[in-house]
Order: C-alpha cells, then structure tokens, then sequence
C-alpha cells in the first residue's frame, strides 16, 4: 500500500468491494484510481521516449499543469492508441 491508499484508507476507509453509485467511498476511491492512471501516462510521457540527443515529450507537458478531469480523460484516451 503506498502513502496515498494508506492516507485514502485513514480518512475515507477502505475501498468498498463493489462501485456503489453515490458512496462517498466508492468515489474517493475512485478519483485516486483516475489519478493513478493519469500518474502512468504521465510516467509514460517521460519514459516512451527514445534517449536520443534531445528530449522531446510524445504529449504536450504543458496540458499536465491543470487539466480538468474530462480534458485528461480525453488526454489519457489519446494516449492509449
Ligand atoms: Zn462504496
């Protein structure tokens, strides 16, 4: 368990075994996971890169510094190809 599932886990308790539709819970939980993914892709805009002599980001790193939760759901998707 890392430092934010333990943080999540303290504050909102553990993850609910099934999504439930308005738990408080369930969506917390939730948001971390799309955090997560996001966190991979972003790991990926900086691993998928051939080490050539120049470092040239596949994604813009400029849409990291605050996209909205539907703009990086797309973002992700796009990244997915
Ligand atoms: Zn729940």
């Amino acid at each position: 368990m890392n430092l934010i599932e333990e943080a999540l886990t303290g504050h909102w308790g553990p993850k609910c075994s099934e999504y439930e539709e308005g738990c408080i819970v369930c969506d917390a939980w939730r948001e971390y996971e799309n955090l997560a993914t996001y966190g991979e892709t972003l790991k990926k805009s900086f691993t998928d890169v051939p080490k050539d002599t120049q470092f040239v980001a596949p994604i813009s790193l400029t849409k990291v510094q605050k996209p909205t939760l539907s703009e990086w759901m797309a973002w992700l998707k796009q990244g997915e190809k």
